[in-house]
This record gives C-alpha cells, structure tokens and sequence, in this order.
C-alpha cells in the first residue's frame, strides 16, 4: 500500500461537527505483512457516522494514539467496500482481489487503506455493484432485518407493512424486500412543494423500488383519508402487522394507528427529532408493541446474523430484486492521485454539511 491516509478526530462537536475532522497521514503500528491490508473502494456518510462525530451516538470507538496523532483519535465511519490487496498465508477464505465489508461497527472506514487481523473481521461482497456493497452492511442489513425478523409472515395473506420516510435509502430496501415476500408497502413521504413533484416520487418509489402505494404525511395524519379511503387502497382482508418508524412525532403516531390488534412498531431512526407518542388506546385496547430496532446492538450480539443477512441479500440482488442505489446517490470522488490533505477534508466536509438530500458516497 501507500502513505495511510485517514479522517479522524478526537473530540465531538454537536453544532458543527464536520469542524472534527481532520486528515492524518501514519504508519500503522500493526506489521503489514501479518496483516489483511485492505483498500478502501468507496464508504457513505449515514447519519449515524454523523452523529457520532457530534457525540450524541451511543455507540463510539475506542480512541488510541495509533494513528500518531497528540491526541487519542479514531477514524470516522462505520461502513464501506474495501478490495483485499494482501493476505498473509494463514488464512484460506480470502484472496487478493475479494471484495469485502467489515463485520463490526466502529473499526473506522473513512479511510484509503485498512489493516485486519483476522478473516473473521471481514464478509465478503463479490458480486455486488459499488454502491451496493457500500451501503448493504448498515441499512440493506437494517432492512432485511425490519421485514423478516420480528414478524412471522403467512405469505398467503394480504400483508402490509407502513413505513414513514418512505423514500429513504432504508426505505427503499425495505419495499424491494417486502415485495419478494409479497408484503405489500404503504409508503408516507413528507409533503412535497408541488403535487407534480409528489407524483414524480411516488412513480420512482413505486416503479423503480417496488413500493405498493406512495401516501403523503397529510394524507397519513388525516381521519377521513384514513377511513374512506385507505381501506380501498388496502384491499380485502389487509392485514398491517408490522409499522417502521424512523421519524417520530405525529408521523410515528399516524402510522401506528394504521396496525392491527396486536400489531408491532419497531422505531430505527428519529429524523425529526420530535418523542415518540402513542394514543393510550392503542396500548390498551389493541395491544400494539412498540419497540426499538438497532442495527449495531443485534449485531454485537450475533454477529453471524449479519454474515447470513448479507448472503441473503446478496442472493436477492443476483436474481434481480434489488435495485442498485446507485442513481440516488451522489458520488464524491476522493482522487487519490492529485488530492491533498485539504482537498480531502473539503471533499468530505462538504458532503456532511450538503442538505440536498442525497446519500453522499466518497468514491476512490
Ligand atoms: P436517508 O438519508 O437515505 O433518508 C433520510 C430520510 O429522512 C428521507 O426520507 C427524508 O425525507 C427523511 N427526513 C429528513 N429529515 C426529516 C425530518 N425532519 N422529518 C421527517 N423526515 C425527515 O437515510 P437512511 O436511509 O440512511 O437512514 C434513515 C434513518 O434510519 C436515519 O434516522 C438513520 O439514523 C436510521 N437508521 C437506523 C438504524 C438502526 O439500526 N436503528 C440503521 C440504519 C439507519 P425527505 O425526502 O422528505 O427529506
């Protein structure tokens, strides 16, 4: 490999938090020839490495002095696709040239090389587009999860599952993997500015990703919608089992009222930041579940589980069910070459701060 270049940071920041960064340029304190080196391919910027570098994540790593930096640092990120260029000859499930994701959270991905110790570290990707190994090992493992893991689908009935920030990356996932289940999606987005803008939203979610139906927050929040309506676009005998809640507030609120007797809310995300409030009644006199769903925590727990989502997801993608994010993602290209250290950090300074709503993914 060449000069170890990472983004790290030492302290937090909630305002400002991309002010953290910072490029080191060190010498890994591992021996490289014992090691697995790995070079970086491409890592998203999720908003959880964001919120980790604001300090208001639960889950952070450890900080050392490894990366010689004055203070103990750690690297940013907790995902991306690396392409293995060296394996020590004790290992026999990799080569030179697999593509591989980390099996953990926090080993710190904003990286252009990465050393392992151990296979085990590492799931291998082969097979998969850029972008869709970039991102599979957070949100496409959240969504496999979501669907399948908490609820015992009889594939026979008319299932539903509905899901607020039904357009996120998360989201979109969820539907295509609902669908080879025939589970059918009641996607709510926010409200756009224009109904022409809307409809163009609906269209992408429910052509491109396989939602069923694409409903917005005030159609979502509203009594008459939900009682004329809503049955017709459900159907006959509609079960909604499952709600996924990665908004909170008054969407968290609407969508849980859409569950049947006994339904489950799983809450993942709280993008508007506002409590997640429940209608006594719906506690009481319909038994709804309301719990929480962390990637990182069922992961720790059993990290095997990760291994066999992936391979799950990787079979799905093979025989055409899941859609590369690839148009919905803008790339930031990280020129190995020409880049300095300033240019870097701009690069990736701008896609933390950038609000147009497209997942950023650095590229090198
Ligand atoms: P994306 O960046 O792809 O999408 C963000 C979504 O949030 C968009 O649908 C956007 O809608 C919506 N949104 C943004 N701001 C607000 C707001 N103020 N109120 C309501 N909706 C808003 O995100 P990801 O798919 O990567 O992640 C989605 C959520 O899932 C995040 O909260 C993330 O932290 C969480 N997550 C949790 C995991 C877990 O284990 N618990 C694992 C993975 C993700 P719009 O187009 O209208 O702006």
């Amino acid at each position: 490999p060449g000069l170890f270049k990472s983004l790290v940071y030492s302290k937090h920041d909630v305002d400002n938090c991309s002010s953290v960064l910072n490029v080191q340029t060190y010498t890994p304190i591992q021996e490289i020839e014992n090691s697995i080196v790995l070079r970086m391919l491409a890592f998203p910027i999720n908003p959880s490495d964001v919120n980790q570098l604001q300090g208001v994540y639960p889950s952070l790593p450890h900080k050392s002095l490894n990366y010689q930096t004055l203070e103990p640092s750690a690297i940013a990120g907790n995902e991306g696709v690396y392409e293995v260029i060296h394996v020590p000859n004790r290992f026999q499930n990799l080569k030179k040239g697999d593509w591989v994701i980390p099996t953990m959270a926090n080993t710190g991905t904003w990286t252009n090389y990465q050393l392992v110790y151990d296979e085990s570290e590492l799931i291998k990707v082969n097979g998969l587009d850029l972008f869709t190994a970039a991102t599979i090992g957070v949100n496409g493992v959240t969504a496999y999860q979501l669907v399948n893991n908490f609820i015992k689908w009889n594939y026979h009935e008319n299932n539903w599952l509905v899901q607020n920030a039904g357009n996120s990356t998360v989201s979109k996932m969820v539907s295509q993997i609902a669908k080879v289940n025939n589970i059918k999606t009641l996607n709510v987005v926010r409200d756009r500015k224009t109904p022409e803008q809307f409809d163009e939203l609906a269209t992408m979610l429910q052509g491109k990703f396989g939602a069923t139906k694409v409903i917005s927050e005030s159609q979502n929040n509203d009594k008459i919608f939900n009682k004329q309506e809503l049955p017709k676009i459900l159907g006959k005998d509609a079960r909604i089992r499952l709600a996924l809640n990665s908004v909170g507030g008054k969407s968290s609120s609407s969508i849980a009222r859409k569950l049947e007797k006994d339904g489950l809310m799983l809450t993942y995300g709280g993008m508007s930041k506002q409590p997640v409030t429940l209608p006594t009644s719906l506690l009481i006199f319909k038994n709804i579940t309301c719990a929480g769903y962390w990637v990182t925590e069922l992961n720790k727990k059993d990290p095997q589980s990760k291994v066999d989502t992936i391979n799950d997801l990787i079979q799905l993608y093979k025989s055409g069910n899941f859609v590369s994010p690839k148009e919905d993602i803008e790339t930031l290209e990280w020129d190995t070459e020409k880049f300095n250290d300033d240019d870097i950090l701009k690069l990736v300074q701008n896609g933390i701060t950038s609000t147009n709503g497209k997942k950023k993914v650095v590229v090198l």
